[in-house]
């Protein structure tokens, strides 16, 4: 089992398979001048999965794919067939625009992926479009039917709070959850890199106008599987749940039990913070599993107590943007 140097148990493992997306969601991706990593700066889908036998062996069972858009990359369903046959892996999870799902879910479900998250900001075509700079809401709907249809559950939405979400985008979303096992997380905005963003409505201005809409009192649930920092909250007779996450008005780090590895092969120890450690150049070097270990224990100890962005110091200095993360 790997801990960090606070005691926190690190069992969940978040991969980037690619920084490529189809869209440019405005508070992810900058509008210009995007640099992309090459070919073969990337790691292969067989050096990604040797890092997860490897984690496995030391109690990580938790593995999401992100991206970048995860379901942009080549041979992605192949991949994910891959990583289920690794014994260690329990939770087999993937985040996506949703674009490209409804054509994929049932592929996906086959090879072995459990669940789904698909982020959605808005419901409204033009607002959408103004967040992700494309028109595909259509086929992101669409997606997210299709993955409830396979059972790729449960189908989470995640909804970043920005000032694309008003409040019948908000009605809606927390209708569905009457309808469909879904649970639809509303996301604090992290002001990262300075991209423009105005955050739109917060947590307490969400809670008040589900309140106020005639649906009853919001209960909180804790029966939904994940592997993160949600609290979730239930409405009368509803099948799904509403869930918030807090990483800035109330952060979640001290239950934190995650590492992260970027497309380009860095291990990062929190979202929030610039330290990476490389691990391509130790594999591509010839690197032993014990090596290759090593690095990620390295890791385990620069793994910081807890961010400081609500503190507004390092969302300037931060050097890679979500789509280089994946969130
Ligand atoms: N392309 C996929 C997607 O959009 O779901 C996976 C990668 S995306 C970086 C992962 C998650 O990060 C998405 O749910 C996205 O909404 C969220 N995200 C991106 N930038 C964010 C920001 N500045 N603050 C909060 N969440 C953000
Ligand atoms: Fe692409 Fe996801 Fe970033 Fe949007 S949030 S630009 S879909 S990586």
């Amino acid at each position: 089992m790997m801990r960090d140097g606070y005691g926190r148990i690190i069992d969940y493992l978040r991969i980037s398979v690619t920084d490529r997306c189809n869209f440019r969601c405005v508070y992810c991706m900058p509008p210009e001048g995007v640099s992309l990593l090459a070919h073969d700066e990337i790691l292969s889908y067989e050096e990604i999965l040797r890092v997860v036998r490897l984690l496995g062996q030391h109690g990580v069972s938790k593995i999401r794919i992100t991206g970048g858009e995860p379901l942009v990359r080549k041979g992605i369903v192949e991949f994910i067939r891959n990583v289920r046959k690794i014994e260690s892996v329990k939770d087999l999870a993937m985040t996506t625009n949703g674009s490209l799902l409804s054509g994929m879910a049932d592929q996906l479900k086959a090879a072995g992926l459990d669940r789904v998250n698909v982020s959605v900001d808005t419901v409204n075509h033009e607002r959408f479009a103004d967040i992700t700079g494309r028109k595909h809401l259509t086929e992101v709907l669409a997606g997210i039917r299709r993955a409830v249809e396979a059972q790729l559950t449960p189908v989470k939405l995640n909804v970043v709070l920005t000032e694309a979400l008003w409040e019948d985008d908000l009605l809606y979303l927390v209708e569905q959850t009457y309808n469909s096992p879904i649970a639809v997380r509303f996301i604090e905005y992290m002001p990262i890199g300075r991209l423009g963003i105005k955050p739109g409505l917060d947590v307490a201005a969400i809670k008040n106008i589900i309140n106020k809409a005639g649906y009853g009192c919001l209960q909180e649930d804790d029966a939904v599987k994940g592997n993160g920092p949600a609290k979730y909250f239930r409405l009368p007779k509803a099948q799904g749940v509403i869930g918030f996450i807090t990483p800035i008005s109330e952060h979640f780090c001290p239950s934190c039990n995650r590492l992260r590895l970027t497309a380009d092969g860095k291990i990062k120890s929190c979202l929030l913070l610039n330290n990476e450690i490389d691990i391509k150049a130790c594999m591509r070097g010839g690197g032993s599993d014990i090596e290759l270990y090593e690095l990620f224990l390295k890791a385990l100890q620069e793994k910081p107590g807890r961010h400081r962005l609500s503190e507004g110091r390092e969302e300037d200095d931060l050097t890679r943007r979500m789509f280089q993360v994946g969130g």
